[in-house]
């Protein structure tokens, strides 16, 4: 079908498939190049935000992962884990091993961040299981977080507008209230907050500590005071729990590092990627754990049992491999890694003297601008001014794709915005990016005081 031959926007009565807001008009994407999207109206949206979820960190239409995709498929697209490994999954968890997260052991591979964040919580708890610890089964985590929104992932975090209506069908872990630079400057805080949970659910019924270690849309780009780290690692020590970071997101490079828990002094005892893995050419996501587990189960039962049916595949992993070789062949997590700090000043700078912007946060290519309230320059926005959803238009019109969260019902965040551009945009994209983003909140600004008149 031509472009033109499809309306622009899209709205629930033309189409057969179920939206995410019926009563929306969803633009048309008809094709993706680099850094821009182009609409079926013609018109050219400037993507900050790899497709919208952090996804196409290589940016759109990579010719050598088309290649490595068509060429893997002629091959072999598919098999079933469960009765043959393949080259594509053999190569993908060594290099992914070899290059990203040397001080992992093993990786498994799925389709999702869901289905890895899934995936972790079942091989925690059953390292303790095999050791005989059976009595180890709750989660601590930071209550504003995202980690999927599957029945189990979704219990990972404690935010009540996400979770509404579904709390019956989600166990009872444990959350921590998130603390910033500005409630808890020093890390502290958090961890008292974390003793007084290990000991209202007994420690020894702990499996895990689960967190992003740098947040991605709950609380962009922020992590936690070094002090935290050094804390949780003491408290690891103490009293037998693993850590599971949730670098769906962050894994790939997207904070500078090809994980971002290089950058902090804790490593993990397991850690998911998605996202950026596939980059948009495939779905695919990992878990990679730590050699005491992988030991753990191997004098134990011998087996981790369990299968999605695209676990492994060969296709998914030949998109895997070649975003690997692109990452490392461009150098693009160096450049994430030196161009970040001078991206963040920038859109500080940009954003200077606006009364809605809080605070600006830059890891790499993760930016997070927190929206407050003009009134005070401190506040959350009023929930009910939905200010998140009306950055997201403005900047639609202002041909910019951005993706803000409107954390304000959760009652533990205000509104926010991230920028995840590609690790490909050239520098004037990226200054266009910061451009038209600082135009968008320049009016966003000025309908939010008439609102607030
Ligand atoms: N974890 C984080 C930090 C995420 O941002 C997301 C998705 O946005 C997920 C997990 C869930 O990933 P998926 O939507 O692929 O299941």
């Amino acid at each position: 079908m031509s472009a033109q031959a499809l309306p622009a926007e899209v709205t629930s009565e033309e189409t057969a498939v179920f939206p995410r807001l019926l009563d929306l008009a969803y633009p048309n994407v008809e094709r993706g190049e680099g850094a821009w999207l182009y609409l079926t109206d013609g018109r050219r949206i400037l993507d900050a935000c790899s497709g919208g979820a952090m996804v196409t960190c290589l940016g759109h239409g990579v010719p050598e992962v088309i290649e490595a995709y068509t060429a893997q498929a002629a091959r072999v697209a598919y098999v079933y884990n469960h009765h043959f490994t393949n080259d594509a999954q053999e190569r993908l968890a060594e290099r992914l091993i070899e290059v990203a997260a040397p001080e992992m052991a093993r990786a498994r591979f799925v389709s999702g961040g869901s289905e890895a964040n899934e995936t972790a919580v079942r091989l925690a708890r059953q390292y303790h299981v095999e050791r005989d610890d059976a009595s180890r089964w709750r989660i601590i985590s930071p209550a504003q977080a995202y980690h999927g929104a599957t029945m189990g992932a979704l219990a990972l975090s404690g935010r009540p507008a996400l979770q509404r209506p579904y709390g019956e069908y989600l166990p009872a872990h444990l959350h921590l209230a998130p603390s910033t630079r500005r409630l808890d400057p020093t890390g502290e805080a958090a961890l008292d907050e974390l003793d007084r949970l290990l000991e209202e659910a007994g420690p020894e019924t702990v499996a895990a500590f689960f967190c992003e270690p740098i947040s991605a849309a709950a609380l962009p780009a922020y992590s936690p005071p070094k002090r935290f780290w050094e804390g949780l690692a003491e408290r690891r020590e103490r009293h037998g729990f693993l850590v599971c970071f949730d670098e769906i997101v962050t894994g790939m490079g997207r904070t500078g590092s090809w994980f971002a828990y290089q950058q902090l002094p804790i490593e993990p005892d397991i850690v998911t990627a998605g996202k950026g893995l596939g980059a948009g050419g495939f779905p695919l996501a990992a878990v990679l754990c730590s050699e005491r587990l992988v030991e753990a189960l191997a004098q134990g039962s011998g087996a981790f049992d369990l299968g999605h049916t695209w676990d492994g595949a060969p296709l998914p992993c030949a998109v895997g491999l070649a975003v690997i070789d692109l990452l490392v062949e461009r150098g693009l997590v160096d450049r994430v890694r030196e161009r970040g700090p001078a991206l963040r000043d920038e859109l500080e700078a940009a954003l200077a003297g606006t009364g809605i912007v809080g605070k600006v946060r830059g890891r790499g290519f993760l930016l997070g601008v927190d929206l407050v309230d003009p009134r005070d320059r401190e506040s959350f926005l009023p929930d009910e001014l939905d200010v998140a959803e009306l950055v997201d238009r403005v900047a639609f019109e202002h041909g910019l794709l951005v993706t803000s969260t409107h954390s304000t019902p959760d009652g533990f965040a205000g509104d926010a915005t991230l920028l995840a551009p590609a690790f490909t945009s050239a520098d004037e994209e990226l200054a266009e990016m910061i451009e038209r983003f600082a135009e968008t909140i320049g009016e966003v600004e000025r309908r939010v005081e008439e609102a607030l008149a």
